[in-house]
């Protein structure tokens, strides 16, 4: 942590009197190694350089982090980085400490001696940036401590987490409303990939941050592949998915229980996919273990609750996969976004069933909270199901829902190819038939399994002892299959025109029933795809031979020796401890492949190989290359 500073381009940038944006620029790249800002970098860094306050919306992978990176290294005094996840940051510090920031975190896993080292190098002036929990920094001892510092900045990372309305509230979050106040005059950032209005709104407010500038990129991820498809046997589908398209390559996949996150994981490693589990059950310092193999090795599945992933910034995450329907869309979009932070191709796959639905509604139903707080679920789960059932582009719809319009994207399985629809009025207005005899008449609801039963006419011990074969309704829809009945169901429900209710989840007729009894109006609903009908093959990606996908517009020689720029890079990793993308990630390796560099000097210019890993690594690196 007490890296000592090198060669110190920073401060001599802070001293020099260059323009603030060519001071950042300088940054940027003697630091950073890269040679431009993106979207806007540049202006965030310009407003709170200057000392002025921004809130960031910025989608995962845009480059959040350098937007509160830069202007502490450009003011004078030490950045303090709010996080809610104690167990990453000192991974964070160690990639800051990669390319020579000095940087430090406080909190409750260092030792009391550690901790006071700590405090004394942030008085003396001697940290660039120090990383803490909310809960470490609002109390009074610290702030007490940090008001006796000389502080750059204040950056609230995650900041949606102030947001009730949001899907990751921490009420200790709440208490940084007292930063405006305890410093005055040090500017604050907060930064989000979460999008939608009501938490923009909702953290500005209780950031008090009513005088910042606001920072709202658009939130496409253009490289992620977004598809959707019908659960059958979930687990199958996700063993085609990694063994058809991301063999040997980083993933996650999310389920809603400890108990199926065990039993996927146990199930992929029985058939030789490498996969671990995590959820919050573990134990700590097992779940700190299994994120720590998953950020350093290459290949290897997590399976995870969502309790993981966020603060998880390895870049080469291929694929993210559900295989249960996420609360919501934002929950949804942060936990897809996880994949591909290197701009490469990525899959976000889910699998979604009637069941699903079902046991979502139900579960917010008997759930505790207030009706506001259900009604705020209710309405989450709505939005997630219609991108669930959707017939257009799911990214237009993704992007709508953060109030950004867009065009069809031609990258997710809708565009790729688009469902057949067919009309289904008849169809919806027998099964509201069926429910609505049952109850009149019988006085019964019953969940989807009975009501196909009574549609297709068979019997079973429950329709015998309730003499079903005598309602009219009995067998009326023997025209479609048991699937297509769920299938049915399931967009019927998505749409309001049937919904589950109670404990048991048992079907009645939804808000929208009514215009479909009295045919007002014709229902159009989707073929289920299949799931074996992949929408992209492992072939028009991959130039063959596995391997990273990042590599794949290499020439065979060049593969060679980006092999062994690999092999390196994982001795030096396990060396240091660190992940290997904190070495270089791949597209940095596949730059120096390609630009063939006979010294030191021609390292320089390549996008990810700044000044500290120049001097470090350079020399291995022509070495490892056979110069
Ligand atoms: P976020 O926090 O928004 O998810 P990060 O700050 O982790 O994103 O950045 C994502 C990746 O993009 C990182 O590997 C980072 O080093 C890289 N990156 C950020 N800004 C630039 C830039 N201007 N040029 C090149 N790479 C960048
Ligand atoms: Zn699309």
């Amino acid at each position: 942590m007490d890296s000592p500073r090198t060669a110190d381009p920073i401060s001599a940038l802070r001293e020099g009197d260059a323009e603030q944006t060519d001071a950042a620029l300088q940054v940027l790249s003697t630091v950073f190694g890269y040679d431009s800002f993106r979207g806007e970098q540049a202006e965030i860094i310009e407003q709170v350089a200057g000392g002025g306050d921004a809130v960031v919306l910025m989608p995962t992978g845009g480059g959040k982090s350098l937007c509160y990176q830069i202007p502490a290294l450009l003011r004078s005094g030490t950045g303090v980085v709010v996080s809610p996840l104690i167990a990453l940051m000192s991974d964070q510090v160690a990639a800051l400490e990669a390319v020579g920031i000095r940087a430090a975190y406080l909190n409750s896993t260092l030792e009391r001696h550690e901790a006071q080292a700590v405090e004394q190098q942030l008085l003396a002036g001697e940290i660039d940036l120090l990383y803490m929990a909310p809960e470490r920094l609002v109390l009074p001892r610290t702030i007490d401590l940090l008001q006796r510092a000389r502080l750059s900045l204040v950056a609230i990372d995650e900041a949606h987490c102030v947001s009730q309305w949001g899907h990751d509230f921490r009420p200790d979050y709440m208490g940084l409303s007292v930063l405006a106040d305890a410093f005055p005059g040090v500017p604050r950032i907060a930064l989000t990939a979460t999008a939608t209005e009501a938490t923009h709104r909702e953290l500005t407010e209780r950031l008090r941050m009513e005088d910042a500038k606001h920072f709202v990129s658009s939130f496409d991820r253009p490289n992620i592949q977004y598809r959707i498809e019908p659960k059958a046997s979930p687990r199958e589908q996700l063993l085609k998915l990694i063994t058809a398209e991301h063999e040997g390559e980083s993933g996650i996949v999310y389920c809603l229980s400890r108990k199926s996150v065990e039993t996927t994981a146990a199930w992929l490693s029985e058939r030789g996919i490498p996969a671990l589990p995590y959820h919050a059950g573990l134990d700590a310092r097992v779940r700190q273990d299994h994120q720590e193999r998953f950020l350093r090795a290459e290949g290897l599945i997590i399976v995870a609750t969502i309790a993981f992933g966020m603060g998880i910034d390895k870049p080469d995450v291929r694929f993210v996969a559900h295989l249960d329907l996420p609360k919501s869309i934002e929950g949804y979009y942060q936990e897809t976004g996880r994949a591909g932070r290197d701009g490469q191709p990525s899959t976000a796959w889910m699998a979604y069933g009637l069941g699903d639905m079902v046991s979502q509604r139900k579960f917010i139903d008997s759930g505790e909270g207030d009706e506001t707080f259900k009604r705020n679920a209710r309405s989450h789960l709505d939005a997630m199901l219609a991108l669930c059932e959707t017939v257009s582009c799911r990214r237009v719809q993704l992007l709508r829902y953060f109030g950004q319009d867009s065009e069809a994207c031609g990258n997710c399985d809708i565009c790729l190819s688009p469902p057949q629809t067919w009309d289904a009025t008849v169809p919806a207005q027998k099964l509201l038939s069926a429910l609505i005899r049952l109850d009149r008449e019988r006085g019964q609801k019953f969940g989807s399994g009975q009501i196909i039963e009574v549609l297709l006419g068979r019997e079973n011990d429950r329709s015998r002892q309730s003499r079903h074969e005598e309602l009219s309704v009995w067998g009326i829809g023997a025209e479609l299959s048991e699937k297509e009945w769920r299938s049915v169901m399931r967009q019927l429900m998505a749409r309001g025109i049937v919904d589950a209710e109670g404990d048991y989840g048992v079907l009645v007729p939804g808000s929208h029933a009514g215009p479909v009894l009295r045919s007002e109006v014709t229902v159009e609903l989707a073929v289920d795809r299949s799931p074996a009908k992949a929408t992209r093959s492992r072939s028009s990606r991959s130039g063959g031979g596995g391997g990273s996908r990042a590599a794949e517009g290499l020439e065979i020689a060049e593969r060679e020796r980006f092999e062994a720029l690999r092999t390196w890079r994982t001795e030096v990793a396990k060396e240091k401890q660190i992940p290997p993308y904190m070495v270089f990630s791949d597209a940095t390796l596949v730059a120096i492949v390609q630009s063939r560099p006979e010294s030191t000097g021609a390292l320089a210019g390549i996008s990810g190989v700044g000044a500290k890993k120049l001097a470090e690594y350079g020399d291995a690196v022509l070495e490892a290359l056979g110069v």
